[in-house]
């Protein structure tokens, strides 16, 4: 009766599909994790242990989620899932930020549209506000969709948003405290302004472009000098009507250049350029000394007033004239200069950028007439304001030359067009307040429940300490955080070093009222109680609250028991710049969710209670969110909300362009998260995503996305060729003690141990582009071209309980383990279906194990000698192959693999083996451990050979090689070529290994 042998093989079997489908398979996934309740049965597991806390920067709330937003997301999300799996309490709470002008922009345009023309203007500010609040929740709900999609864990039930009225109310309370310290002030000072948006604008919603201005040299009259002139340049003509005055620098070599009957005063440094320019093919110079430049008045070029001229460092020599024309309601230099002098902020603009008259003046020394109504707006490079002014100047012969200047110039981010500056009354939080002596700030210990500042302890002990500005604090105190990578450190230090008073009022409707009040003087009214018993109040009823009531009725409801001051009768409109909004959320959720409480830490009035470990966000945030988080929580809360701020670089396309809607040869590049996941699926964009160094920016390619593919396959298969192998293995029942596994499973379980220790310290480092590296190398060539291949024969051909088959079950268990927990972070969705198919598991999902390292170390000879055969190996295979190519012997299992090896040479008392040093290291190694019966058997599975001879030998200087087929028959069952076959009457054409198994088989 013959057997059909293949029945008796032990062969792989497994439901984990070798086809991943993850554009199907992953929203089913999903919804397992969602009917598990896995996010918060995590949380649950984890109560107590140590806590990590990675505080989410919150998107806008508009539009779909953006693929850089999803590499943000992933990011944070790899960090969240690896910190869980390490036994921590990571509970992940995200946020969105729901107010600005984004979205009041979208809202207007659409509530325009439908009302046949209507300006905005003309709609009431609550049905504004009702509108953006649902507009903005409904792109809450896309994107919290989307983001679910990515496999995104966390508490998206309870995000935190901007708009909640609890989330209002704490921001009012902190910056209440803000204002309690000194930090808030009125005053009329040049802003960013965006003509179109109506709107004063913050540092990080300027956006620099390349720019066109119209620049001209001027002639500025000398007073009592006929024909001499001053000349100043400029690239913003429409700014001259305010001009007060003019800078020189004091360190220049000025010169008096007469040019046919007039002379102008320039910096000598600059007239070869400048006559170039101007055409001044015959000139004479006589020096002009600086300091007689101070005595200097000048006649405006065409209004009815007089300026003086003023020494000033930031006067340069690289353009221009070595004068710079001064108006002190236009910018931050001119400002300070005014100021200085005495000069009045005089800026006469409205809000509609059109030239206006002003108080600061007496009208007749004002522009004229003609100019007042002028727009400032650029429309195709030109604007009236520029023409207007150029006009006049050339009637006047004041215009010496005009040209197109190209530079970088600030623009407004949402209407890109360029912004101007223009002094007016704002709120600004002071930058340079004086804060105190320690450099930890006063209010170390606020909570969110108290409203009550604690002193220092050196203002308790009644000394007068030495005043430190708030912006030498706030350096001091990025110097406590750590920032990856390092040159984070210098990017917010620059920003903030440089920066000026933060102006935080905005004109805007969508937004957290400042709740401000004016006395019938028009005297503001900012007090710390007021906006608390505002926040109180929004609390309640939600911030429509001051929009809805008058000034009157606010009042009453706000208004101390005990004012004495003021009685208001108007109400502010301002809102908060909405960096206040986000930058709050150290008060808004650090300090108010009881989840992320460090209280285990049992340091109730310290900063360690409620900081956050990790912020992750794009590079941008240095002038964004990292700062204004820093600025707030340092004002309010008297420390960095941060210890670590991660930040990654941005997705660009292939030719380094920010990725944006460009169309190119009719391609148009995917901007949309969604667009990707749905190509790929999750799981290839997160392994994708892994194996960036976010660190710098990120070329999105569809080549590359597709390479990564295909590392994504291999893991999948070699996660499949595992479990395949496991079916009939009860870890508990059949696992192999560490000192009786084969030697080959110690090996693999060695190099498997050194690979989790530098995953775990890639990972520890944020470094997943490493991860990604070590892991899928480790697929590529131990798993999937050594080990895998190596050990079929044993799998499949040994009896199913064979101690050698259960040892490298044994090994493969922990393999799939240790693999699904170390892409469990990266690949969620694919790890976690692969856990589901590992026997004896004691959780059911992979997210809710706790990786611990496995640590299994090979003595250094142990080491060593499979160093060796390895080497060996290496060396040897090619030599089968000249055999395979030369027909003879058929497959590597024909073949008898005859070793001969030097006899050992004695030198130095240490034995060795001449050429074949270069195999590796022999320390502590036995040369006749080479040709012992164990080592034959495992070079016969490496090689994959039926039969090896190894020999030591006098008659060889180096190793040799013999290939030649092998001796015996092949066995039907295993294919190996044996002498035994025929000894078994009942199974006559199979080996005697074959025989026993096939005997436990029928048992
Ligand atoms: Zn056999």
């Amino acid at each position: 009766m013959a057997t059909d042998y293949k029945n008796t093989l032990n062969l792989p079997r497994t439901d984990f599909p070798m086809k991943a489908d993850l554009v199907s398979r992953e929203p089913e996934r999903l919804k397992k994790w969602e009917a598990a309740e896995l996010y918060d049965k995590i949380q649950r597991q984890r109560a107590g242990a140590d806590k990590f806390v990675l505080h989410d920067g919150p998107p806008f709330a508009n539009g779909d989620v953006h693929i850089g937003t999803a590499l943000n997301k992933i990011l944070k999300d790899i960090i969240v899932k690896y910190k869980t799996l390490r036994g921590f309490s990571v509970p992940y709470v995200p946020g969105w930020d729901c107010h600005g002008l984004p979205i009041e922009f979208k809202v207007s345009q659409e509530m325009r549209k439908g009302s046949a023309g209507g300006s905005p203007a003309n709609f009431d500010a609550v049905i504004i506000r009702k509108a953006c609040d649902a507009y903005a929740r409904k792109y809450i709900d896309l994107q919290r969709t989307q983001f679910k999609r990515l496999g995104v864990l966390g508490d998206w039930e309870n995000p935190y948003l901007t708009l909640n009225k609890e989330y209002e109310a704490d921001e009012l309370r902190l910056f209440a405290d803000i204002v309690a310290r000194g930090f808030v002030y009125r005053g009329k000072k040049p802003v960013y302004w965006s003509i179109p948006c109506r709107t004063a604008l913050a540092e990080a919603e300027v956006e620099y472009q390349d720019h066109v201005s119209q620049s001209c040299f001027v002639k500025f009259p000398v007073v009592g000098q006929p024909k001499t002139f001053i000349v100043i340049w400029t690239t913003t003509p429409w700014t001259l009507p305010a001009n007060l005055a003019v800078a020189y620098n004091k360190d220049f070599q000025y010169v008096s250049v007469k040019v046919g009957d007039e002379n102008y005063i320039v910096f000598r440094g600059l007239l070869a350029a400048m006559a170039a320019k101007c055409g001044w093919a015959n000139y004479t110079e006589t020096p002009f000394p600086a300091e007689k430049l101070s005595k200097l008045e000048y006649q405006h070029p065409f209004c009815h007033r007089t300026g003086r001229v003023f020494a000033a460092d930031f006067v340069t020599s690289d353009t221009g004239t070595g004068f710079v024309h001064i108006a002190p309601g236009h910018g931050q230099d001119d400002y300070n200069l005014g100021r200085a002098n005495g000069l009045p902020i005089y800026s006469p603009v409205d809000d509609d950028g059109k030239f206006a008259l002003t108080n600061d003046l007496p009208v007749e020394q004002q522009m004229p007439a003609e100019m007042v109504g002028k727009s400032i707006l650029e429309k195709h490079g030109k604007s009236d304001a520029n023409e207007a002014v150029l006009h006049e100047l050339r009637v006047r012969h004041a215009l010496l030359h005009q040209e197109n200047y190209h530079h970088s110039y600030p623009h407004c981010w949402r209407s890109k067009t360029p912004i101007i500056f223009r002094a007016m009354d704002q709120w600004f939080i002071k930058i340079d307040h004086k804060v105190g002596q320690a450099s930890r700030l006063p209010g170390e210990c606020v909570s969110a429940s108290s409203q009550e500042i604690a002193p220092t302890a050196s203002a308790r002990a009644g000394e007068t300490p030495a005043l430190l500005s708030f912006r030498a604090a706030a350096l001091a105190e990025i110097d406590r955080v750590k920032w990856i990578p390092d040159w984070g450190v210098n990017r917010i230090k620059g920003a903030v070093r440089t920066r000026p008073d933060w102006c935080i009022s905005r004109q805007r409707t969508w937004g957290v009222p400042l709740p401000a009040f004016y006395d019938a003087k028009g005297e503001a009214i900012l007090d710390a109680q007021i906006v608390r018993n505002a926040a109180d109040l929004i609390e309640k009823h939600g911030s429509n609250i001051w929009f809805e009531k008058t000034a009157g009725e606010l009042w009453s409801l706000v208004k101390p028991a005990n004012w004495t001051g003021a009685e208001a009768v108007a109400k502010s409109n301002d809102t908060l710049d909405v960096w206040i909004d986000s930058g709050s959320s150290s008060r808004a959720v650090l300090m108010r969710r009881q989840e992320l409480s460090h209280s285990a830490l049992h340091t109730p009035n310290s900063a360690l209670d409620w900081q956050a470990d990790v912020y992750l966000e794009g590079s941008d945030q240095h002038r964004g969110w990292f700062q204004s988080s820093l600025l707030l929580s340092l004002a309010g809360n008297g420390a960095a909300p941060f210890k670590t701020v991660l930040t990654h670089g941005f997705m660009v396309d292939a030719d380094r362009e920010k990725i944006s809607k460009s169309k190119q040869g009719g391609y148009e590049k995917p901007q949309t998260a969604e667009a990707y996941v749905k190509k790929y699926g999750a799981d290839v964009l997160r392994l994708w995503v892994a194996s960036q160094d976010y660190r710098s920016d990120i070329v999105v390619s569809e080549e590359r996305i597709n390479k990564v593919g295909e590392t994504y396959r291999a893991i999948r298969n070699a996660l499949r060729y595992q479990l395949s192998n496991l079916y009939d293995f009860d870890p508990a029942e059949n696992s192999v003690p560490d000192d009786k596994l084969t030697g080959l499973d110690r090996w693999i379980l060695g190099e498997f141990s050194k690979l989790e220790a530098e995953v775990l310290a890639a990972y520890d480092q944020y470094e997943f582009h490493v991860v990604y590296q070590k892991v899928s190398q480790f697929i590529a060539v131990e798993l999937s071209s050594v080990y895998h291949d190596v050990i079929k024969d044993r799998l499949y051909t040994d009896a199913a309980n064979s101690p050698r088959r259960r040892s490298t079950q044994t090994a493969l268990h922990r393999l799939a383990t240790g693999l699904c927990q170390m892409l469990a972070p990266i690949l969620a969705f694919t790890a976690d279906e692969a856990w589901e198919f590992l026997p004896g598991k004691n959780v059911n999902s992979v997210h809710e194990a706790n990786w611990k390292s496995q640590t299994f170390v090979l003595s250094e000879t142990e080491n060593n000698f499979w160093k060796i055969l390895f080497a060996l190996r290496t060396n040897a295979l090619p030599e089968l192959e000249k055999s395979r190519q030369s027909k003879s012997i058929g497959k590597a299992l024909e073949a008898k693999f005859s070793i001969k090896f030097p006899k050992p040479k004695v030198e130095r008392g240490m034995e060795h083996l001449g050429s074949y040093l270069i195999l590796g290291d022999w320390t502590g190694l036995e040369v006749n451990s080479l040709v012992s019966a164990e080592t034959i058997q495992i070079l016969q599975e490496i090689l994959n050979v039926s039969k090896i001879e190894a020999a030591i030998s006098d008659s060889v200087k180096a190793w040799e090689f013999i290939v030649s087929k092998a001796d015996g028959q092949k066995c039907e069952r295993c294919w190996h070529w044996e002498t035994d076959i025929g000894q078994n009457a009942e199974h006559p054409t199979i080996c005697g290994r074959c025989v026993e198994a096939v005997k436990q088989f029928k048992a």
